[in-house]
């Protein structure tokens, strides 16, 4: 190679980065889709409610407001960032100063900023596997390394604490916690939360508690909230949230990050680089949102139920596949290590990993969903259940059809 061509390459960094699977498949679904391909979709997870209309007219009158118009604070509305602790106070039940409060370009720039402003090359951040596709990507562009522990169905994708404790070093910067999570839908006891949190006060490691689909929940089941059942680790604590899964606001781009003053004031300092201010009618819609009831989020989590149930009950029925009942969020993770190495379809295909499975399954039956590498689970396909009945039941006959007629 030429030094010419070398000083023209990209950065080491972006180059070790991988693009967002969930996103790619969406995009691969949404383009089959547009030429002219019936493709049913179980990719990326989103709300398919529309945002409630007290939340789009408050964005309305926002927009029209000069003053919305304008730069604002980059670490959010001041009135934002109150009702967000309100929020916090009202669902947690703890309280937090709004100073702590810093709002972000969904949740996905709290998680980038929390893993810049804590790692240093070389820290190592306890990452629960399976676990969402971003946060290795994010950690490596921070300089660090994910050390991964795996939970497979026997422990209902929560690690023990055994296994927590094992992959400790003294690099060991950070642990994540995603409870309700993506892509598994276990949801962590309380009993399980308050050992996390006593292990990581005893370590000295921050705990990351990424609470987005913490409304989520089924059968009686609850989010515990690290921060209210020990409220030691408050001081080592980053909640990550936002309005995108609880308010059907995916669109709007509205997150936030709760941590210690100083981690705050880091994260904006950051952001003040990065992105400035969330668009402000972005964040009039949020105000209403977060200082609105929970109604929105009760509807929208009777009709999750019911598709819960639909998709597991259709996915235990495909010879050769396995999926537990999820308990929080809307992804059903499902083991498809029985389809492996064998024909499928008409055409006898045959796919030797879970991401070729999930290439072929779009490919021949138009069935949309991620593998399980995205979430460092092969043998695993994901597929999100935040879509209409009707499609959940035409994708899983197409599913069932193709495993069976070869
Ligand atoms: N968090 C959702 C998912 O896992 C949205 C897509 C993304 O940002 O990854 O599908």
């Amino acid at each position: 190679m030429t030094v010419e061509s070398n000083s023209l390459a990209l950065s080491k960094r972006i180059e070790a980065v991988s693009p967002s699977a969930t996103l790619a498949v969406d995009t691969k679904a949404k383009q089959l889709k547009a030429s002219g391909v019936d493709v049913i979709g179980f990719g990326a997870g989103e709300p398919d409610f529309p945002t409630p209309d007290p939340i789009v007219e408050a964005a309305v009158v926002a927009a029209r407001d000069p003053k919305n118009h304008r730069y604002s604070p980059t670490a959010g509305l001041p009135q934002l960032r109150s009702a967000v602790a309100a929020k916090t106070l009202r669902d947690s039940g703890y309280e937090v100063d709004p100073a702590q409060v810093v709002i972000t370009n969904g949740g996905k720039q709290a998680v980038y900023e929390t893993f810049q402003v804590l790692l240093d090359p070389g820290d190592e951040v306890i990452l629960p596997t399976p676990f969402w596709t971003s946060y290795t990507e994010m950690i490596k562009l921070a300089g660090g390394t994910a050390v991964t522990v795996f939970a497979d169905s026997q422990t209902a994708y929560v690690p023990t604490l055994e296994a927590i404790s094992a992959a400790y070093t003294p690099r060991t910067k950070a642990i994540v916690l995603n409870s309700p999570t993506n892509p598994t839908g276990a949801v962590w006891s309380e009993a399980e939360i308050r050992a996390l949190g006593e292990w990581a006060i005893e370590h000295k490691v921050w705990v990351i508690s990424d609470e987005i689909y913490e409304h989520v929940t089924y059968d009686g089941v609850t989010t515990s909230y690290i921060g209210a059942v020990v409220p030691e680790v408050r001081e080592q604590l980053v909640v990550l949230n936002g309005v995108a899964k609880s308010y059907a606001m995916t669109g709007w781009r509205v997150g936030w990050l709760i941590a210690p003053l100083h981690v705050a004031k880091a994260a904006a300092k950051l952001q003040g680089h990065l992105t400035s201010n969330v668009s402000n009618v972005s964040q009039q819609a949020a105000l209403k949102a977060v200082s609105g009831p929970l109604d929105a989020v009760a509807h929208m989590r009777a009709a999750f139920d019911v598709r819960r149930h639909l998709i597991v009950d259709a996915l235990n029925g495909i010879p050769g596949v396995h999926c537990l009942m999820p308990q929080g969020a809307f992804y059903a993770f499902a083991d498809v290590r029985g389809l492996l190495n064998k024909p499928l379809g008409e055409k006898h295909s045959v796919a030797t990993s879970s991401a070729q499975l999930a290439d072929l399954l779009l490919e021949e039956a138009h069935v949309a969903a991620v593998p399980g590498e995205a979430f460092g689970a092969p043998g695993y396909l994901r597929f999100s259940y935040a879509t209409a009945d009707d499609l959940i039941v035409e994708g899983m006959k197409r599913f069932h059809e193709w495993v069976v007629n070869f």
